[in-house]
């Protein structure tokens, strides 16, 4: 039964899916990649499906029957001009390198857009690769749902993101600390390079000096081909995707996301946030709040999201010295004048993100230390992150603990007087709104995440689908949202997320 699935998969693509496949990647040297199939899943269910996503990318899939889009989006069924395959990389892993690759992945093939966009349609947890490393290539179908939810939350409140067109479970367990119900996640990006794909390809060099150079034009064609023609493209390069993660971080602290684990291997090229395996978003304020259980060291705690940036970005400038120069020393000495740029771009991006939470006009040179100085009065009085700024946004009343914090009084005063407002004056109607649109109303609180997979587990998928239609549009106070801004109980306490699962 398995060897005639095999064959069908095969030999008879599906038509009329609306897939656009033309795959350039699998042109590159074969050390990038592995030409793979899915293994079939015995019986797979479509449970959560993007219908908007699928417009967007020209897909037809909604005209097929529940089994026909259950085969193809497991892998099982393979669409007119999709060539799967694996990818290689190697990473930077809490600070050490490894060589690793798509270990439950499959990507299907680039898929052209009715608006001229080139995407990557992968499927993770479709079964096992040569980068499985004795992993079982499958997924569990939390963590899938918990991928697609937060993915899709992170479109919604505008921050680049992989997106998830669909989750099918696959009618078999995977073996966890117990069984648990299978699942597979289609996941669309702007592409799956990362910065651990330029270390895979700097660390073959020696052995395949053509590597390198071809992925670096394969990048550029694909996400900046204006850089083509710079002085040095791969200087150009190594900026556009510094200034990319720079913006990207900032509208990670701008909401409070928490990504949990910034290795290399989950830094895209493209600027999209990837991988939300042990993500998390800040409730009570802290520079140093950690969920992932695995993240002892307070490595990737939420303050410290810029400066691991700046760490993977150095990691990356080195896996492009080759490019750079032929002379390894002047090769060095030009990247890191590049490179002692990213701080300033990295300030810069937090600063104006904050000047929008904090509606404040034009730029002055105290307003880092502005937001800095109400960040510590949040941490001492443990205020909720997202409530705080609503409130200054003028949708509720301020966290009580916040008000009645020693120097609150001062901090206020400051802010009144950098927005050039008079002390017992409220924020005019346009820094209001200029703070609504930089301060979201609703994100996915952890506790509600949680509540909402726990009940899907069970089957009733009713919390499911309402946190992610509430977080559809957060910005902008409406009644729906109430039950969706609380902040988590004190039973909460102790919340930990988890890798790889
Ligand atoms: P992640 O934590 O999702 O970034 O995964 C890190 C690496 O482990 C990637 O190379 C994954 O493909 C691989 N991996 C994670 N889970 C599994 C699994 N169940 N089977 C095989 N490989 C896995
Ligand atoms: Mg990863």
């Amino acid at each position: 039964m398995t060897k005639e699935r095999e064959l069908s998969l095969s030999n008879t693509p599906m038509k009329d899916t609306g897939f656009r496949f033309d795959t350039r990647y699998t042109t590159l040297p074969p050390v990038l990649y592995h030409l793979g199939e899915p293994a079939p899943a015995r019986r797979p269910e479509v449970v959560v499906f993007n219908a908007r996503l699928a417009e967007e990318l020209g897909l037809r899939l909604g005209e097929l029957s529940g089994d026909a889009q259950a085969s193809l989006l497991s892998g099982r069924a393979r669409a007119e001009g999709s060539v799967p395959f694996s990818q290689a990389y190697a990473g930077h892993q809490f600070g050490g390198f490894s060589i690793l690759g798509d270990g439950r992945a499959h990507v299907l093939g680039e898929h052209l857009t009715p608006d001229g966009r080139r995407v990557d349609v992968q499927l993770k947890g479709s079964g096992p690769t040569p980068f499985s490393r004795g992993g079982d290539g499958r997924a569990a179908l939390g963590p899938m749902l918990r991928e697609h939810l937060i993915s899709e939350a992170m479109a919604g409140l505008g921050i680049p993101t992989t997106r998830s067109l669909a989750v099918v479970t696959t009618g078999e367990p995977v073996l966890r600390e117990r069984p648990l119900p299978g699942a597979i996640l289609t996941r669309v990006a702007a592409s799956h390079l990362r910065v651990g794909t330029f270390e895979l390809a700097a660390a073959a060099t020696r052995n395949a000096p053509e590597l390198l150079p071809a992925l670096m034009d394969y990048a550029i064609e694909r996400h900046d081909p204006e850089l083509r023609e710079a002085e040095s493209p791969a200087l150009a390069f190594w900026e556009a995707v510094a200034k990319r993660q720079a913006a990207l971080i900032a509208s990670w602290m701008r909401v409070g996301f928490i990504h949990g684990v910034m290795n290399t291997d989950n830094v895209t090229i493209s600027g999209e946030t990837i991988d939300y395996g042990p993500c998390a978003f800040v409730d009570r304020y802290a520079k140093s709040v950690v969920f992932s259980s695995i993240d002892e060291g307070g490595r990737y705690a939420f303050g410290n999201q810029p400066w691991i940036a700046r760490w993977n970005l150095a990691r990356f400038a080195e896996a492009l010295l080759p490019l750079v120069d032929e002379d390894r020393d002047r090769a060095v000495a030009k990247a890191q004048e590049r490179f002692a740029h990213f701080e300033g771009w990295m300030n810069e991006a937090w600063a104006d993100m904050m000047r929008d939470k904090l509606g404040l006009p034009g730029r002055d040179e105290d307003d880092i230390a502005l937001a800095t100085d109400l960040l510590a009065l949040m941490e001492a009085s443990s205020s909720d992150y997202t409530d705080t700024f609503r409130a200054l946004s003028g949708a509720t009343a301020l966290p009580a603990a916040l008000e009645g914090a020693r120097g609150w009084g001062t901090w206020k005063a400051r802010w009144n007087t950098r927005s050039g407002r008079g002390q017992d004056e409220a924020p005019s109607a346009d820094a209001r709104e200029r703070m609504r649109r930089a301060n979201p109303a609703v994100i996915p609180r952890n506790h509600l995440v949680e509540e909402a997979l726990a009940a899907a587990d069970g089957d009733d998928w009713d919390p499911f689908h309402r946190l992610l239609s509430a977080l559809e549009s957060p910005y902008g106070e409406r009644d729906e949202l109430t039950p969706f801004q609380q902040p988590p109980p004190a039973s909460f306490a102790g919340y930990q997320t988890f890798c790889g699962t």
